[in-house]
């Protein structure tokens, strides 16, 4: 059966929407007529234009929809993201601790995190478990320039250009999937008399009808919030942030270093993100209107801009973003799915948004059903998995703030507040002061974010599992593989700090500013 499946809105989530579709639908094997994708977007309303860092499931999204990486890195201004630094979250000092996206040694077998701990934490988790810390530390690549297009030595996302990001999926959807674009702004919602959607009235007097549509209008959440007026849960009492203050600040040179992580360094009432591309830098303070003002936060950025020797001394003015944050209660309902900050969105900690924009589409693609009796059971699961991811998210960005040890402002010391803590991470909590997070967490919660994230966060945030209480049997065996492991790390790092270039020296080769290698030859 052909079916037309219209989706609103141009920003990142909807043309990664219609990319991850159009991909597996427009053409089918049978030869059939194949899924006519139609993506509808405002000429009046722009693009957030933020969200610039992503995980590494972005390679894979991007070779399921065909781009080369070697096109995406040079049309999207894009570098490679090994995880994210966390400065100043545990105390106001200034120390920092990593995230990395390599999972530590041995993991799926010995559960490291445990057997750190019991030998005393002399040297800080993300070192001790791998080597992707050491190798960020010194503003490495995670790949050498002969390593095929998408494959690695050490796991790795990107920071992109958001604006330019889309320019690339919107030509490569229309050019290789023949997805229509079409500009016109909807003014009103044709319902059909079942209460499905049956067409959108544009200003221009058009209808466009189909048989499924994908609400990717942003924060107006057109469709799912505003016709069909699907509740929204706010999640202000549990992350406070709800406004942005974003620069694309300026380097001092040409051949200034391109940081391989997103850096969030705390402030008095938030926190700056700091994602390095190889022409500009993204940076941006996010913070809570109820504990500071927007003049005192202007100050804060101001300060980090001009504490930074690889920034020119002259930056654009800020521009400020509102929102609110939570999601909406369900997120398909009849046949209209949400995608992308319509359906929600809490703050740009750990690069949460495009990660669940991604896993959203895959599952409309891959489950989007062929008759319409059958959608409202596919709506059902839909929305109980993506309910299940936000509480995932909710309580891994909680995570960031609630062991912190800084009491020099209401901020932090309301993030401790027992009531502003979901119970599902006090109990999480709980559990992880006698074992730490492992391969369960992951079946438990549908994987979004692995028990190695969890770890990454809990130990670099100084956290104490009572490893007493864990020893087992084969503690004593599984403790020498565990001690080789930990050893093995320091080797790798040294290994691959001789052996990895640059993230600017890789990225100039990408972008054909010296010779190419295999990676830049594609
Ligand atoms: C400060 C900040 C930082 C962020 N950082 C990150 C990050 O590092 N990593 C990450 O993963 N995410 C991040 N995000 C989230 C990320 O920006 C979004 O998930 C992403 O941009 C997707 O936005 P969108 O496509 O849902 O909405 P938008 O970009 O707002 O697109 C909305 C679209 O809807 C269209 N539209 C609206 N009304 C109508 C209408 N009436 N008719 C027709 N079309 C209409 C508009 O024209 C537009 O094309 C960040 C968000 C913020 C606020």
């Amino acid at each position: 059966m052909s079916q037309t499946i219209v989706i609103v809105g141009g920003g990142s989530a909807g043309w990664l929407t219609a990319g991850i579709i159009a991909a597996k639908h427009s053409v089918p094997s049978n030869g059939g007529p194949g899924t006519r994708v139609v993506l509808l977007e405002s000429p009046d309303v722009p693009n957030l234009g933020v969200g610039e860092g992503t995980w590494p499931t972005m390679r894979d999204t991007l070779r399921r929809i065909g781009i080369s990486e070697v096109e995406f890195l040079r049309s999207c201004d894009a570098s490679f993201k090994q995880g994210s630094q966390f400065i100043g979250w545990q105390r106001a000092e200034g120390e920092s601790y990593y995230h990395p996206f390599t999972a530590p040694n041995g993991y799926g077998t010995v559960n490291l995190a445990e057997h750190w701990q019991a030998s005393g934490a002399e040297i800080s988790f993300d070192e001790a478990v791998g080597s992707q810390a050491r190798v960020c530390d010194r503003w490495l690549a995670p790949k050498k320039p002969t390593t095929p297009e998408y494959a690695f030595s050490l796991n790795y996302g990107y920071h992109l250009n958001a604006g330019k990001f889309v320019d690339l999926l919107q030509r490569h959807c229309v050019e290789k999937f023949g997805v229509e674009h079409r500009l016109g702004h909807v003014e009103q919602i044709l319902p059909a008399e079942n209460g499905d959607i049956a067409g959108l009235m544009l200003t221009s007097g058009e209808a466009i009808n189909g048989d499924f549509f994908v609400d990717c209008t942003g924060f107006t959440a057109l469709l799912i919030g505003k016709h069909y007026e699907i509740p929204f849960v706010s999640q202000r009492h549990r992350l406070f942030n709800d406004t942005a203050l974003a620069v694309q600040a300026e380097y001092a040179s040409e051949d200034a270093p391109i940081a391989s992580v997103t850096r969030a360094t705390a402030q008095s009432a938030g926190w700056v993100w700091d994602i390095a591309l190889p022409s500009r830098r993204g940076i941006g303070y996010v913070f809570s209107s109820e504990h500071t003002s927007t003049e005192k936060a202007e100050e804060e950025l101001a300060a980090y801009l001009k504490a930074d020797a690889h920034l020119a001394q002259d930056q654009p003015a800020p521009r400020k973003i509102q929102f609110q944050p939570g999601h909406r209660e369900s997120f398909w309902h009849r046949n209209c799915v949400a995608i992308g900050v319509s359906a929600g969105f809490v703050e740009p900690l750990e690069a949460t948004a495009l990660i669940l924009i991604e896993k959203s589409a895959e599952w409309v693609s891959d489950q989007l059903p062929e008759d319409r009796a059958a959608m409202d059971v596919v709506a059902r699961r839909f929305n109980d998995v993506t309910r299940q991811h936000w509480r995932a998210i909710i309580d891994f960005l909680k995570l960031h703030y609630v062991l912190t040890e800084r009491r020099d402002s209401a901020y932090w010391r309301d993030h401790r507040d027992e009531a502003s803590i979901p119970e599902s991470l006090q109990e999480s909590l709980s559990l992880w002061r006698t074992q730490a997070p492992w391969l369960y967490e992951t079946n438990y919660r549908i994987e979004l974010f692995t028990a190695a994230s969890l770890q990454y966060v809990l130990y670099g945030m100084g956290f104490k599992t009572d490893v007493g209480a864990v020893r087992y049997r084969q503690w004593a065996q599984e403790e020498g593989i565990a001690m080789r492991l930990i050893r093995e790390s320091t080797q790798q790092a040294e290994t691959l700090i001789a052996s990895l270039p640059t993230n600017r020296d890789l990225l100039n080769r990408v972008r054909g500013k010296q010779k190419a290698g295999r990676c830049a030859a594609g």
